[in-house]
């Protein structure tokens, strides 16, 4: 008898959870399935890869379920609200997947596809509608929808929510909401903010938490290597051709700051015959189901990402995780290197650092208190990359997408304004941005930024590590002869503080490495830490 059983979990739910072979609950599920069956209101703490979108479907199947009702038209007696189009596909597919000896209906709605078809489903009403909440508040204007009888209301990865300018439509959704109902919200970290927003939603909640507030990951090994941000490409490609090559890698994330740079990354990777797709909100609803597809099934073992699209995407075997660029918001790493090690899986995670982010890299190791493991550039670098090949030029009208969004990233900066990709109703766009951006400002404003941004710094690599600006000698060629900006993230890092330099090459230090995982022979544990 599992701890399911003991939980009282109506019987065809205990068979889906043994068709799919769990039997032990995790922390989470521990915590809240109980509350929840009571009927209980919950704050929950967690990541996703902790099993919180189980803790959260099955009790509230079995109430359901407990409880049978006519559905009614165009209305749903369960609502889970999430922010990216993935994850509301991921949540959908698990509470089918619960749901299975059940008779209840799970739909699922997002933006980037026709609404059409979405509207024609929810005619007759569904038990659970999974929804990001541009799409869901399209369909209540179209009125193909109702919350009128909503009786169960997850709000999940809120904080991101927050991070993408959702604020002002999950307020509207929660006046749209019945106030007798039992509400839901989770969070992977809960500053103030948060926590404010939450008291929107639920009424004398349990709280529940599996790790303590942004501690990272579980088995994750995290490696941090200080180079230019021009060498980057190269030695990603290395890494990834070798890693591949040896078996060292299954599958890797690599996270970059901006869509731009993710296409330009897979080119460099394609061009070096890595097979890799990007994900990111530029790309079509169908592009990035077949990416992540691909990924999944290990038909691509690379894909390149921008957090708010692999934001909560659960990807069993992913091995490695790379942080082409480093978040500017320390939080943003946890969920990165969350990508990997789920499932009890071990990880690995590998940091760029260039001169100018190491700010970033003191907030992430004093957010996550785990001093990264610092690694050497492998000795046989610089030949290695100079032989890299050239990827093929892009088209010029996406070079001028290109050159817009990081203007625009410039003209942002700051937590609100980070990852908007994915967003799936630009009317969002301009919400709790404490009007910075571009978008307040006068044309004269616009062209006075832009004459008084860094000047993009001309291809550079720089085997001497001398980070000087005004020593970088621009003529020199990248080892791939890519002639484009070294810099791609144009937002507003923090200045080099003074002082700051990057520790000299360890020139024939250590040979050649590669990022290995624990068990396979790999270097120190210094960076692994213990969610608890
Ligand atoms: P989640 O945090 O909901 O994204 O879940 C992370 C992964 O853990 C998913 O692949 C789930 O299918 C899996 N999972 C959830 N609950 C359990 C459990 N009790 N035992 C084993 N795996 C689980």
């Amino acid at each position: 008898m599992s701890y399911f059983t003991e939980l009282g979990l109506a019987e065809p739910i205990l068979r889906a959870l043994g068709t799919k072979g769990y039997s032990d609950p995790t922390p989470i599920q521990r915590q809240s399935i109980p509350a929840l069956l009571e009927g209980r209101d919950i704050l929950g703490i967690a990541q996703t890869g902790t099993g919180k979108t189980a803790a959260f479907s099955l009790p509230s199947l079995h109430r359901l379920a407990q409880n049978p009702q006519p559905r009614k038209n165009a209305s749903c007696r369960m609502l889970v609200l999430s922010p990216t189009r993935e994850l509301a596909a991921q949540i959908a597919d698990n509470m089918r997947g619960y749901a299975k000896y059940l008779d209840i209906s799970v739909q699922c709605v997002f933006g980037g596809v026709p609404i059409g078809k979405q509207s024609r489903a929810l005619v007759g009403g569904t038990d659970v509608l999974v929804a990001t909440p541009g799409r869901l508040l399209d369909l209540i204007d179209q009125r193909a929808l109702t919350l009128r009888n909503v009786e169960i209301f997850v709000l999940d990865e809120a904080d991101q929510m927050m991070d993408l300018g959702f604020i002002v439509p999950l307020k509207r959704v929660a006046n749209l909401l019945p106030k007798d109902r039992q509400s839901l919200f989770f969070s992977a970290t809960m500053p103030q903010s948060i926590a404010d927003l939450g008291k929107q939603f639920i009424n004398n909640p349990v709280r529940v938490e599996v790790a303590p507030q942004s501690t990272t990951a579980e088995r994750v090994e995290q490696y941090i290597v200080h180079i230019n941000q021009s060498e980057k490409q190269a030695l990603l490609t290395i890494s990834l051709k070798k890693g591949l090559a040896s078996g060292e890698i299954d599958r890797a994330l690599v996270f970059t700051r901006t869509k731009h740079g993710a296409d330009r990354v897979v080119r460099h990777l394609h061009a070096a015959g890595v097979t890799a797709a990007a994900i990111h909100g530029n790309k079509s609803q169908g592009q990035r189901t077949a990416a992540l597809g691909a990924f999944r099934k290990g038909d691509c073992p690379v894909l390149v990402a921008t957090d708010i699209a692999a934001r909560g995407i659960d990807v069993t075997g992913v091995s490695h995780v790379f942080n082409f660029e480093l978040p500017n918001v320390p939080e943003q790493y946890v969920h990165r290197i969350g990508r990997t090690a789920r499932a009890g899986a071990d990880g690995v995670s590998v940091s760029f650092c260039a001169p100018d982010e190491k700010p970033y890299l003191r907030d992430i190791e004093r957010l996550t208190k785990v001093k990264l493991t610092p690694t050497p550039l492998p000795e046989s670098f610089l030949a290695e990359a100079a032989k890299l090949p050239a990827p093929s030029r892009k088209p010029a009208e996406q070079a001028q997408d290109a050159r817009r969004e990081e203007r625009d990233a410039r003209g942002r900066g700051g937590p609100q304004a980070r990852g908007r990709q994915g967003q799936d109703r630009s009317r969002n766009n301009n919400q709790s941005r404490g009007g910075q951006g571009r978008d307040g400002q006068s044309r004269d404003q616009h062209a006075r930024n832009d004459r008084q941004a860094p000047r993009e710094r001309g291809p550079v690599f720089n085997p001497l590590g001398n980070e000087g600006r005004g020593s970088v000698d621009n003529r020199q060629p990248r080892p791939d002869g890519d002639r484009r900006p070294a810099r791609t993230d144009g937002d507003r890092r923090p200045q080099r503080a003074e002082g700051d330099r990057r520790p000299p090459r360890p020139e024939g230090e250590g040979g050649q490495r590669n990022f290995r995982r624990r068990g396979g022979g790999g270097g120190a544990h210094r960076g692994r830490v213990n969610a608890g």
